[in-house]
């Protein structure tokens, strides 16, 4: 029987991360992965072919409508080749789990194939195509989640479908009705809005992406509407039935008034659930808690003691990058290491367009907290760059503490905001204030500029700006 320092249970980001680690930190490694590609939900059906789709679905929406205004003329109609697309965002995703293997070949880590299952505490039993069985000193649980539904919907895969599907439709609905305005939803609604369908959005709260800031909520809300969507905010879904090509979704209003949507496709995207299916946890005395997720402490060690878990499976935000430094952290502890992890700080994103980023905390929870804090606010069509881009909607708000001027909160809406919420996470990770922000020189004309300018609003005006024309010194921005 082989035997390991350590054993890696599925190869999403959170797994093969923390396997890299492991082994380059000088452990014997080997990872366990059910599927035949290495990756996990982001490289397979998450993350990487998601924004594979949404950059093409881009294209095609900036070629039909902005094209012409930017002089760029194209004789005949433009059209989408359906087919072509999901082939392209299929080798995306074939090079980026290609690479994967490549890293466990290079980090010299052992691959097996097949279901992981515990047999004790130090042994998993692996059944793929042949079974077999290793040991391992210690094993981090990385087996992620999987797609929720409502008890009363039949998910059929065909009409009534999972993100999982929706990445690999081979036709562009007419109505796509998308029960969930969560961040899974509104990318694939975008997505397939860009193609042609009508996207009806139904979603419990009273507002999309709900854990977000409300005023980015807002802002996405106003800026969707305008692209055309149908939200459907405090809508409660009672059934979900399919009659032929049609799929009938039944919801009670704001007023308990039952509406109707009638579509031919229908997108759950209702959250994700930890997924340990066939991990047979109990067998080596790791505990699952009534959510379903692997219950941890600060180290993410399960109750067992030389068991870690890692990811969605466990509490927490369920995104990649989140996995990827839980990834690290345990590798890191196991080497002897004291790797810290800081929650506030991992940012989260809307890869819809315009973006949506935030890190820290929102409006609202530093009102519940009783934090005394300002905000300073900055619209993207006050910025040059924005409008040579003509990407003018959004804003970016900076939220710091009333005294002592620290920023606690970042939240944007607008043109490649995922990438520009990088600088707030390095600042706020130095517990900068707003007015460090504001005095850093920011390349112009950028889209970075914005920030800035959000920076500068939240700090005391009266160091930068002229106080009787309100004249921005640098800038010449009018306030
Ligand atoms: P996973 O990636 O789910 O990997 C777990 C792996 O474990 C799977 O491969 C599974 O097959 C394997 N496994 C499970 N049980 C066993 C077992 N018993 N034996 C062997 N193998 C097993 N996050 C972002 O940060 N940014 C995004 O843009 C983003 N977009 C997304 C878009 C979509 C459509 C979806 C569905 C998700 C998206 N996410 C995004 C979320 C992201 O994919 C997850 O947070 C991330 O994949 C979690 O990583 P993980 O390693 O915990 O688990």
């Amino acid at each position: 029987m082989n035997s390991y320092d350590v054993a890696v249970i599925g190869s999403g980001p959170g797994g093969y991360v923390a396997a890299i680690r492991c082994a380059q930190l000088g452990m014997k490694t080997a990872i366990i992965e059910k599927y035949s590609t290495l990756g996990g939900t982001c490289l397979n059906v998450g993350c990487i072919p998601s924004k594979a789709l949404l950059d093409s679905s881009h294209h095609y929406d900036d070629a039909v409508k902005h094209f012409e205004e930017h002089g760029i003329e194209i004789p005949g109609d433009i059209k989408v080749n359906l087919e072509k697309m999901i082939a392209r965002k299929q080798s995306v995703v074939d090079q980026t789990t290609g690479g994967i293997d490549f890293l466990m070949k290079k980090n010299k880590i052992d691959v097996y194939q097949g279901l992981g299952s515990f047999k004790d505490a130090t042994h998993i039993t692996i059944s793929g195509e042949e079974s077999t069985e290793i040991e391992a000193k210690n094993i981090i649980i990385a087996t992620g989640s999987k797609p929720a539904n409502l008890p009363f919907i039949n998910l059929d895969k065909e009409r009534v479908i999972t993100s999982t599907e929706a990445l690999k439709l081979k036709e562009i609905p007419k109505h796509l009705i998308v029960l969930g305005g969560g961040v899974i939803g509104l990318e694939l609604g975008q997505v397939y809005k860009r193609l042609g369908a009508e996207v009806s959005v139904v979603e419990y709260a009273d507002r999309i992406v709900p854990t977000m800031d409300a005023g980015v909520s807002k802002e996405l809300n106003k800026v969707l509407k305008k692209q055309k969507f149908k939200i459907n905010a405090s809508h409660k879904v009672k059934s979900v039935e399919r009659n032929g090509d049609e799929v009938i979704v039944k919801a009670d209003n704001k007023k308990g008034v039952e509406v109707e949507f009638k579509g031919d496709y229908c997108l759950v995207s209702v959250g994700r659930r930890p997924y340990t299916d066939g991990l047979n946890a109990e067998a080596a005395g790791v505990k699952i808690n009534d959510r379903g997720q692997v219950e941890v402490n600060d180290h993410l060690q399960t109750s067992a003691s030389n068991i870690y878990a890692i990811g969605d499976v466990i509490k927490g935000a369920m995104l990649a990058h989140k996995a990827e430094e839980e990834g690290v952290f345990v590798a890191e502890t196991l080497a002897g290491q004291k790797p810290h992890i800081d929650y506030n700080l991992i940012p989260g994103v809307v890869y819809t367009w315009p973006e949506v980023a935030a890190v820290g905390k929102t409006e609202g929870q530093l009102k519940e907290a009783g934090i005394p804090y300002k905000a300073g606010k900055f619209p993207f069509k006050a910025l040059g760059r924005a409008r040579a881009s003509m990407d003018t909607e959004g804003m970016v708000k900076v939220l710091a503490h009333k005294e002592t001027d620290e920023i606690l909160g970042v939240h944007m809406v607008g043109a490649r905001t995922a990438d520009m919420i990088a600088e707030a996470v390095a600042l706020m990770e130095f517990r900068a204030s707003a007015e460090d922000a504001a005095r850093m020189s920011h390349a112009h004309p950028t889209d970075t500029e914005a920030f800035k300018e959000a920076a500068l609003a939240a700090t005391d005006h009266s160091k930068f700006y002229e106080p009787d024309t309100a004249v921005h010194h640098v800038t010449g921005f009018h306030w």
